[in-house]
């Protein structure tokens, strides 16, 4: 059974791998946060010029075994980056992660957005 996907694998590990592949290129000089946060930008435009000016429905790309490679491909680039920004700055990412869907929910509070609505007027 592989055991290396979503459900089984954990943050943590994610962070060694990244770690592991930075420092076996001597890389670490070249991820200061600025040159990381850049970089996930890049990745994040180059994930979303995959569906620039194109009308993809969810179904549609799902359909389509090419682009959805480049998509997979495009969002493990944005999450290799965070994760190395992460480890730059030494945090924890599940606590920030909890701590903003805890502000998350009290910003966007169920009683006023349980509609649909996506916006506060
Ligand atoms: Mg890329």
């Amino acid at each position: 059974m592989n055991t290396i996907n979503d459900d089984y694998t954990t943050i943590s590990f994610l962070k060694q791998e990244v770690n592991k592949f930075v420092i076996e290129r001597d890389w670490c000089k070249y991820h200061t946060p600025k040159n990381l946060v850049q970089a996930l930008n890049c990745e994040a435009g180059e994930l979303s010029q995959l569906l620039l000016f194109k009308d993809h429905s969810r179904e549609n790309i799902l359909d389509n075994e090419d682009l959805l490679s480049k998509i997979r491909d495009e969002a493990a680039d944005v999450l290799i980056y965070l994760i190395s920004l992460v480890n730059s700055l030494g945090f924890d990412l599940t606590s920030a992660f909890i701590e903003k869907m805890k502000k998350n929910k009290k910003k966007y509070d169920i009683l006023e957005f349980n509609d649909g609505k996506y916006y506060k007027k």
